[in-house]
Parts: C-alpha cells; sequence; structure tokens
C-alpha cells in the first residue's frame, strides 16, 4: 500500500466528488484524521472543507495540486462514524458530500469558527419566585406556567424555554424579571443539579401489561444494534414506554437522540421530558437562533447533553455517547427532506442505529407500510399497545353517507344536531378540514371563468383574512377582483369550502360557542397556536376547526366528537401514497377524540360510503386497513416491494425539461434486467412556481439496480449542455410524484 500523500476534501461544491489536497505546511498527512476541517484554495477563494479521508494517489496533474491553507481543529471535529454517516447519506441519495454537510452544519462551523461554546444565559427562580404564592400571578396565567415550569425543571435557556412553549416568551419573562422572580445567569461549565438524580418532578408511571411487554423486548435488545416499530393508538402509551426506555440508557451513561417532526406542534412532548429527567436536553427547533444551534450541536457532541430532540436533520447531531434513538411519528412526511438534499431522517435513524450498534425505536399509531413490512416481515421487532393507557376509552366510528341528505354549508343536519348534543353536554368538538383559506375556487357566474395561478396549474384560494387571492403552490397571491376579467360579470362566487368558511358558519350556528381555527393562517401570528391550545385546555365547551395541523400531537382530553367534513378528497389520487396517507390523517385526527376519562366519536362524511378502503379504515381500523393496501402494494409491485427513485427536470419552457430527458434517458442506454425507466412525463402538476416539471421514474426489485442507473444519469445530466441551464435533481425513495 501506498503511503497517504494527499487529503481528500468534501467542499460545499455542487460537484458529486471529493478535492485532493497536500497537508497544510507543518502537518503530517498520517497524523490528520478524517472529521478535521480544513481551510482550502478553490477556484479564486478560499473555503472551509472537511477532510473524509487520505490517499496515496491522485488524478490531479502534479503541477495543479495545491496544499490546503490550514487545519482548522486539532481533533476531528465530526467522528469516524459521523463521516461514515455522511458519506453513506451522500452516495445513496445521489447528492454532493460537501452540499450535505454544508446544509446540516451550524452556521459556524460551517465558517471555520473554532468550536468552542458561547457561554450561555440561563433562567433559574429567585428565592422570592422560589416562595411565591401561586395565587399572586392568577392574573398572569402564562407567567405562573412558566414559573412552574421552571420550577419543576432544570435550569434552562430562553430558548430552550421557548421550545417547551414554542412561542415567544420575551414580554412574559420580562414581566417576570421586572417583578423579582427569575433571574438570568451565565452558565457554568456543569449546571447545577443537572447530575443530581435521575428523575425530576414526574416520576416513571407503572406501565400497564403491554407497556411492560414492550419495555421488555427493548430491554432485552439493548446491548446492540435493534430495530422496533411501536404501534400503538394514540393515547396507548407510546411516550411512556419511550421515558422508559430512555431512562434505561441514561443510567448507563448514555445519551439519547428523539426524532420528531415539527417541534412547534409538540411543546407538550419537550415539557414532558424535561420534567421527567434531570438531564440536560438539547433541543434543536426553528427558533434558535445560530448562537444557540451552536452551542447545543457542541453539547451534544461533548457529552453535555443528554437527551438531543430535534427535527429531521438532528439525525446528524454528533454524539458523544450514544444509547438509544427514537423516531416519534415515524409515518410523518415531514421526515422526508422534499429539495436539496433529499433524505430521509427516520431511514437515517436505521442506519445509524446500526452503525452505532444502539437499539432504535420507532413510534406511531399509523405505520408507514415501509415500517408495517419490516415488522411484518421480522426486520423490526413488532410491538403493539392496543389498548388505551389510564382510564380513556376507544372512540366509536360512524360513516355518515351524504347522499340524500340535507347539506348546508357542508355539514350534514345530523351531524349539526350530534354537535349540539355534545356541547351541550359540556364537551367540545373538533371539526377537521385539510383546506385551508376561505374557498379553493372563485368562479364567475356569468361566463364560468376561474381565478387562477398564472405561475401554476391550479385555482387560487381565496382568502378573508387578509382578503385576497392566493396560491397555496407557490405563494403568490393578488387582490380579489371586483369583476371578471373575462366577461365584466359582477357576481363572482366562491365555491367549495376552506377553514375560514367553515369558522364563519359555525360562528353563526353558534354564536354563544367560542370557535377556534388552527390552520397555517391563524397560527402564523404570534402566540398564535399556544394560545388555543391554553383555552382548549381549559376544558370549556369549544369547537376547534382545522386542518391536519390537529392531527399532530396535541391532545385534547375533552374533545368528545370529531368531525371529518371531506373523506372524500383523498379517496381518489393518483399518488401512489395517497391512500396510505388519507388513513393515517383521517385515524390521527380520530384519535385527537376521548383522551379523558370519556369515550369519543368520530364521525366520517363522505360520499363514498361504501368505498372498500374507506370501509376498511371505519370498520377494521388503520392496521387492517394498512395490511390490504400492502397486498395491493406487492400486486402492484410498488414501494416496499421494490425501489424507486424520480429523476425531476424543470424549465420555463415545456419542452426543455422533456428534451433534456429524452436525451438523458435515450444516452444511458437499455435499462438492465430488472430495471424500468417510465417517462419523462409531467409531474403530477405540471406546472408550479412558473416552471415547466417533467420527471422519469426509475424502479427496480434491488437497490443497486437503481443506485447504478441513477449514477450513470447524473453523469450525463452533469455533461449535458443544458445541465447547468436547467433545474434537475434526483429523489431516491421519493414520497410522491409532484
Ligand atoms: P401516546 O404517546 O401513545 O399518545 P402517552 O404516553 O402520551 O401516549 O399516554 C397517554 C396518556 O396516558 C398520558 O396522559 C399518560 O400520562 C397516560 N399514561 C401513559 N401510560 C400510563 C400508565 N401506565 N398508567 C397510567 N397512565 C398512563
Ligand atoms: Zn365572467
Ligand atoms: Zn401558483
Amino acid at each position: 500500500m501506498t503511503q497517504p500523500t494527499f487529503i481528500q476534501v468534501a467542499v460545499p461544491s455542487p460537484l458529486r466528488q471529493t478535492f485532493d489536497y497536500l497537508a497544510p505546511p507543518g502537518s503530517d498527512v498520517k497524523q490528520i484524521k478524517p472529521g478535521t476541517r480544513v481551510q482550502v484554495p478553490f477556484g479564486n477563494r478560499r473555503m472551509v472543507g472537511v477532510i473524509v479521508g487520505s490517499s496515496g494517489t491522485t488524478d490531479v496533474p502534479k503541477d495543479r495540486i495545491k496544499p490546503a491553507d490550514k487545519l482548522l481543529d486539532e481533533l476531528p471535529l465530526l467522528d469516524r462514524d459521523l463521516v461514515a454517516l455522511y458519506q453513506w447519506s451522500a452516495d445513496y441519495y445521489q447528492y454532493p458530500l460537501g452540499q450535505a454537510l454544508q446544509t446540516s452544519l451550524p452556521v459556524q462551523i460551517r465558517k471555520g469558527q473554532p468550536a468552542a461554546e458561547h457561554r450561555r444565559r440561563m433562567l433559574r427562580l429567585t428565592a422570592a419566585g422560589k416562595a411565591l404564592d401561586p395565587a399572586a400571578l392568577k392574573r398572569a396565567p402564562r407567567q405562573l406556567q412558566v414559573m412552574q415550569f421552571l420550577r419543576d425543571s432544570a435550569p434552562m435557556t430562553t430558548s430552550q424555554l421557548g421550545a417547551a412553549f414554542e412561542t415567544p416568551l420575551s414580554g412574559c419573562l420580562k414581566g417576570l424579571a421586572e417583578k423579582g422572580l427569575i433571574e438570568e445567569f451565565l452558565a457554568d461549565e456543569e449546571m447545577p443539579g443537572a447530575r443530581k438524580s435521575l428523575y425530576g418532578e414526574d416520576a416513571p408511571l407503572v406501565l400497564n401489561k403491554e407497556q411492560q411487554f414492550a419495555l421488555s423486548a427493548i430491554r432485552k435488545e439493548s446491548g446492540g444494534f435493534a430495530a422496533f416499530l411501536l404501534e400503538g393508538i394514540t393515547g396507548s402509551g407510546k411516550t411512556e414506554v419511550y421515558l422508559q426506555a430512555i431512562a434505561d440508557s441514561l443510567e448507563s451513561g448514555k445519551q439519547v437522540l428523539v426524532l420528531v417532526p415539527e417541534i412547534s406542534l409538540t411543546p407538550q412532548t419537550v415539557r414532558r421530558f424535561a420534567r421527567r429527567f434531570n438531564r440536560e436536553i438539547a433541543v434543536f427547533h426553528s427558533a434558535l437562533n445560530d448562537g444557540e444551534r451552536f452551542n447545543a450541536w457542541l453539547r451534544a457532541r461533548n457529552g453535555k447533553a443528554d437527551i438531543i430532540i430535534g427535527t429531521r436533520s438532528a439525525i446528524f447531531t454528533p454524539l458523544a455517547r450514544p444509547g438509544l434513538i427514537i423516531v416519534d411519528e415515524e409515518h410523518d412526511a415531514s421526515y422526508k427532506q422534499q429539495d436539496g438534499f433529499r433524505y430521509s431522517g427516520r431511514d437515517l435513524a436505521i442506519f445509524r442505529a446500526r452503525q452505532l450498534d444502539i437499539p432504535v425505536i420507532l413510534g406511531t399509531a399509523t405505520p408507514s407500510l415501509e415500517s408495517l413490512h419490516n415488522a411484518l416481515s421480522g426486520r423490526y421487532h413488532y410491538l403493539q399497545l392496543t389498548e388505551r393507557a389510564g382510564n380513556a376509552s376507544h372512540p366509536d366510528y360512524r360513516m355518515l353517507d351524504l347522499r340524500g341528505e340535507t347539506i348546508t354549508e357542508g355539514f350534514a343536519e345530523s351531524l349539526f344536531s350530534m354537535m349540539t348534543s355534545h356541547l351541550e353536554r359540556g364537551n367540545q368538538v373538533l371539526v377537521f378540514l385539510n383546506r385551508r383559506g376561505f374557498a379553493p375556487i372563485l368562479l364567475c357566474r356569468a361566463c364560468g371563468w376561474i381565478a387562477t395561478c398564472d405561475r401554476c396549474d391550479t385555482s387560487y384560494t381565496l382568502h378573508r383574512h387578509p382578503h385576497s387571492l392566493s396560491c397555496h403552490h407557490c405563494e403568490s397571491g393578488r387582490p380579489v377582483p371586483v369583476a371578471c376579467p373575462e366577461c365584466g360579470g359582477k357576481e363572482l362566487a366562491a365555491m367549495g369550502m376552506g377553514t375560514e368558511k367553515t369558522e364563519q358558519t359555525l360562528r353563526d350556528m353558534y354564536p354563544d360557542i367560542p370557535v377556534y381555527r388552527i390552520d397555517r393562517d391563524s397560527t402564523r401570528t404570534r402566540d398564535g397556536l399556544q394560545n388555543v391550545l391554553d383555552k382548549v385546555d381549559s376544558g370549556a365547551p369549544c369547537i376547534l376547526v382545522g386542518t391536519q395541523m390537529l392531527s399532530k400531537g396535541h391532545h385534547f382530553p375533552n374533545v368528545t366528537l370529531v368531525a371529518v367534513l371531506d373523506a372524500d378528497a383523498g379517496l381518489f389520487s393518483a399518488d401512489f401514497r395517497g391512500q396510505e396517507h388519507m388513513g393515517q390523517l383521517l385515524t390521527q385526527v380520530a384519535g385527537r377524540a376521548g383522551r379523558g376519562d370519556t369515550g369519543g366519536e368520530v364521525v366520517i362524511q363522505t360520499y363514498n360510503s361504501t368505498h372498500p378502503t374507506l370501509q376498511s379504515l371505519v370498520n377494521d381500523g388503520y392496521g387492517p386497513f394498512a395490511r390490504k393496501l400492502l397486498d395491493e402494494r406487492r400486486l402492484g409491485n410498488l414501494p416496499p416491494f421494490n425501489y424507486m427513485a424520480v429523476i425531476r427536470a424543470e424549465a420555463s419552457t415545456r419542452q426543455a425539461p422533456e428534451l433534456f430527458l429524452r436525451d438523458i434517458r435515450q444516452a444511458a442506454g437499455e435499462p438492465a434486467m430488472g430495471l424500468s425507466i417510465l417517462g419523462p412525463m409531467p409531474a403530477s402538476m405540471e406546472k408550479r412556481g412558473g416552471l415547466f416539471r417533467m420527471l422519469m421514474i426509475v424502479e427496480a426489485s434491488k437497490r443497486s439496480a437503481v443506485q447504478q442507473y441513477l449514477a450513470r444519469a447524473i453523469t450525463l445530466m452533469e455533461n449535458h449542455p443544458q445541465g447547468r441551464k436547467l433545474r434537475w435533481s434526483v429523489d431516491v425513495d421519493p414520497l410522491d410524484f409532484i
């Protein structure tokens, strides 16, 4: 073997390769470890790269090879495992390694700053705060909540506190500081009390039989890699099982990485973790500033943080002593990045657990068909929780056939009477409609003109607050016309329903009952979501109307009736995952009902009550429904029974992407045995954001066949004369063909 002479460096460049350099002056290439950052000349600039290996040979001509400027770390910043994780993901998802690093490392790391923590400002109660009588804050419920939370948990930074409440707390904290109840201090290396005892304010619960069985199964495999699918209906106590598995890990001095779909929707989970454990939690959430993210990353890396909670990109967090990975709501689509580096955080969690030789738990009430298949085929341990923990009982499902019913603004008469009776009993009602805005269509009654987005193949959605037309695909908007631009007609009608209109309808129907809307528009404002959730948690009768945001995370113990206004929207999707997603969404929404002692009712409005898929879901539940879909996937030879990738191209003319992909397909030659190529064909929404979009689907029963074809196609696309002019991308294990 030749002696290493050159270092291989990943720099943030779109080229799918690493770059060779000589070691910086004065350093010995044999001493340089992968994972060390280095500053290198690149073109006529200086860049920060990460060393990923060394080699005795190079393709770069002798007179062109340059020395790197200098090493930026004394010890490798990324350990060998993390470098390997990045390399594997860049290969598997066919994305340039340097850019993969670029998109997921904290800014300071990318800029080459020293890997030393900034000192953190922490919050704690003052003596007066500790002695405070809660009644004194009766008129400031948020302040009281924060006080109680600070009392129950280890000291934390403002932003960690923000994560636990997921709302800007600056006003609230200022108020508390002015009253002398809380104070800031600069964190020392070790936080006081952090190592005292494992448990904080909340003690572990006594597990029921199923939970006990699940925990024992996890314990049995705790010595090495094992993957678990923990399938448990909402409220069955999955989180309690996580918490006790986490306790084992923490007790043996290990760290735990927890992935969640969206932290803003699950502040309760963060709070629950903080109350259970007297350990430092690093939360990666969207409200962190660069410095806080950097600190959290370093504290995970040097082992000061014991529990790391974050969304999909947290899978790339460095861990000093990893012990367990948990992926909560593993079915959630947000685990798959939908642009750029299109990795799946869930799938990488499996890879990383195997690499680190530790267990990984995938938890959900509605497993993805991929995970279910792995569980049924024995690749994952399959653990099920079928009973609700505590006293809560199962909801009753009922289909409400709309044919022949009198319908007012989307509500059947009989649905109104059910709602009324639940509200009269002092309960809360949740109305689900997965369409925000006032109405999806604005139509001219005289000539039939429909307001459509110029940039996309879709109609504008009419919004009332603020009054405007808005495209939900490219976010462009325009004022609402007073007359039809085609015929001048004055009668423009809002067709169909969105959540704004439904909210209006309910306000008119129930003038004495508060109606709260929860969707992306209503919660955009400061405090929006948390304020509504607080009001709902107070337990008084109310009606909640909202989109899929209602299906995530939050528990509504006093909701006893869930109404799904329009189940048909999801039934006829062209996408092969359409029915799976519909089943997950409806089940998750339904799972919000009756978490308290009262059992819930779920009513599903449909014009297709005999549709076999819907029947299976409603009558048999998600489990049998999902198995049926899995059989259909097997027959159709679709994932998870084969492997798939999509090559997309888009440009401002219709022809360009099509010709481009045709060239690539032709140049790539006949597909090998067992590989099939479909397309080029238009994406399911051909025009979006002003660009025409075409795609090609690559399918095979072997991953390697897909990978080989992609590698060939990418080389061809990089070298095609159009390759730099139009946009193209590769999506491995795609979620959709949009
Ligand atoms: P999931 O994560 O499956 O939705 P949780 O763990 O949040 O379920 O549990 C639902 C509710 O039941 C929570 O309020 C939790 O405190 C309670 N709970 C969970 N396990 C038990 C148990 N073994 N005994 C009593 N209550 C429990
Ligand atoms: Zn008209
Ligand atoms: Zn648009």
